[in-house]
């Protein structure tokens, strides 16, 4: 384990040079004080968790001091934002602190976000709200707890500093943990600004340094492109399969390394529902629930197009059309697991759009049905669902179904232990969130932390968490998040 000032740092982005990102100094937010922290994502630079509540640790991630080492810069990026591309992004609140490296030899990318003013802060002021930082950290952390690759959140920095948006807020920082900050929206940027050298220069440090058994193959590039689309497929079957919506997949959003990144006015579901729209800015739905699977492979076609200076267009189209399979085989073979079977069968399909069906038509808790069919035996499990089914009918009808299915299983003595850890008991619904954001807003973080922990076992059930295991009060379905954060 190490103190904060024993990272190791090889920055290895900030020296591809000017063209790529921009040194900028964080600007300090007043009275830095320590919301939360992710002892797990401590773990991942080798810090002992007490390090979180020393004062230099909210100094260093308030943006008030530096390792000698970090060398912070602000990257440049495009992308296509809603469908239309806008031709320069980039870091307009976050920066690059810099890179380090763990004892396992892992790398990871410090980026603080709400850092201050950048070179690509167009009108907006460099800050990001305390809400909107608190919720980044609960999602990245609880979505990793389900075994969903994301994005890592270090922790959340609290502040006097005033910010408006609708109303006045006060600025937070967060700081991010990836492997890298890269996006298809990098590809996006040297390709449409007609810079083909520098592509190449991006291309093969995202090579070397993310993709290594990709050069490998006698054409790195398409190898690279196709474990993206593999790696897309594998993450959007998750999200659809676990009820996660992003909210704003740009492809400015969307990180070369396949994990959940960038999270805006994301939501679980609570109901099912298949047009469910998360982003209240959202108004035809581009990104609802349903859509981010034609969404991920039209991104991934977007990247394509910057990529044919390296790969031929049929190569990238054929590549392409694995998406979709890949994505269908994936989220069955999740969904299988969820509903408990060991094995295949040709009816499975069916059997899992017949039941969102049922679901969508009574609003049914998507995470708690799964969660309590496998408490019981099968046939006892959806003699008490039943109840919570308008077309009783219906679920009857497709209840038969299952509990044949189930009987024709083998090894059903451990049914409930293998459901349970893959149905989680503690989900972070909106509603949750927004209970600990209220609480930090006035200066209470004990909500945040308590949450931040339960989620971090969400398969595992912890004595006197009920309550963040029930359905949400009716206020809690409908809340608006905006973009702004
Ligand atoms: P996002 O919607 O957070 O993915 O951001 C889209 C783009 O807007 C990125 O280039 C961000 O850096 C930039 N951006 C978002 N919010 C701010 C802000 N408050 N100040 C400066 N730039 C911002
Ligand atoms: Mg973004």
């Amino acid at each position: 384990m190490k103190a904060l000032d024993e990272l190791t740092f090889d920055n290895r982005f900030a020296r591809l040079g000017d063209a790529f990102s921009t040194s900028v100094l964080p600007d300090p937010i007043d009275n830095p004080r320590l919301v939360v922290a992710s002892d797990a994502a401590m773990a991942l630079l080798d810090l002992e968790p007490t390090e979180a509540h020393s004062p230099v640790f909210a100094q260093l991630f308030g943006g008030h001091k530096l390792w000698a080492e970090a060398e912070p810069r602000a990257m440049v990026y495009s992308g296509h934002q809603f469908g239309g591309y806008s031709p320069r992004l980039g870091d307009g609140r976050g920066l690059l602190l810099g890179e380090v490296y763990n004892q396992a030899g892992e790398h990871w990318d410090l980026h603080l976000k709400g850092a201050g003013l950048t070179p690509y802060s167009r009108m907006g002021d460099g800050r990001a709200v305390l809400r909107s930082s608190i919720r980044e950290f609960l999602a990245s952390e609880a979505l990793h707890a389900l075994g969903i690759p994301s994005s890592r959140a270090l922790c959340v920095i609290g502040s006097d500093t005033p910010v408006w948006r609708e109303t006045q807020e006060r600025a937070a920082m967060l700081l991010r943990l990836a492997p890298s900050h890269v996006r298809f929206g990098h590809f996006e940027y040297f390709y449409y600004t007609k810079q083909p050298e520098q592509a190449k220069v991006l291309g093969e440090h995202v090579l070397a340094m993310h993709f290594p058994e990709c050069l490998e193959q006698p054409e790195p590039y398409l190898a690279m492109f196709r474990t993206v689309v593999e790696r897309n497929a594998e993450l959007i079957a998750k999200w659809q399969a676990y009820g996660f919506c992003h909210g704003v997949m740009n492809t400015d959003n969307m990180s070369i390394l396949g994990i959940t990144f960038d999270f805006g006015p994301y939501a679980f579901l609570d109901d099912f529902d298949a047009g469910f729209i998360c982003n209240h800015s959202d108004h035809e739905g581009r990104y609802s629930y349903s859509n981010q699977v034609p969404i991920a492979h039209w991104n991934l076609s977007a990247l394509a197009q910057a990529l044919t200076p390296f790969i031929s267009v049929e190569a990238l189209r054929e590549t392409l059309e694995l998406f979709l399979p890949l994505y269908e085989a994936h989220y069955l073979d999740l969904m299988r697991r969820r509903l408990g079977f060991t094995r295949a069968d040709d009816g499975d399909k069916a059997m899992v759009e017949a039941l969102l069906r049922l679901m969508q038509n009574s609003g049914v808790d998507y995470h708690l049905f799964f969660r309590r069919l496998g408490d019981q035996p099968a046939a006892q499990a959806v003699a008490v669902l039943r109840d919570d089914f308008v077309d009783r009918e219906g679920f009857d009808r497709w209840a038969a179904g299952y509990v044949a299915r189930v009987e024709g299983e083998a090894a059903n003595e451990q049914r409930t232990a293998r459901m349970h850890a893959v149905n989680p008991l503690y989900v972070l619904r909106n509603y949750l969130a927004q209970n600990a954001i209220d609480a930090a807003q006035k200066g209470d973080y004990e909500e945040v932390r308590r949450l931040h922990t339960v989620l971090s076992r969400p398969f595992d059930e912890q004595a006197g968490m009920e309550a963040y295991a029930q359905r949400p009060p009716e206020w809690g379905k409908h809340l608006e998040i905006s973009c702004s954060s």
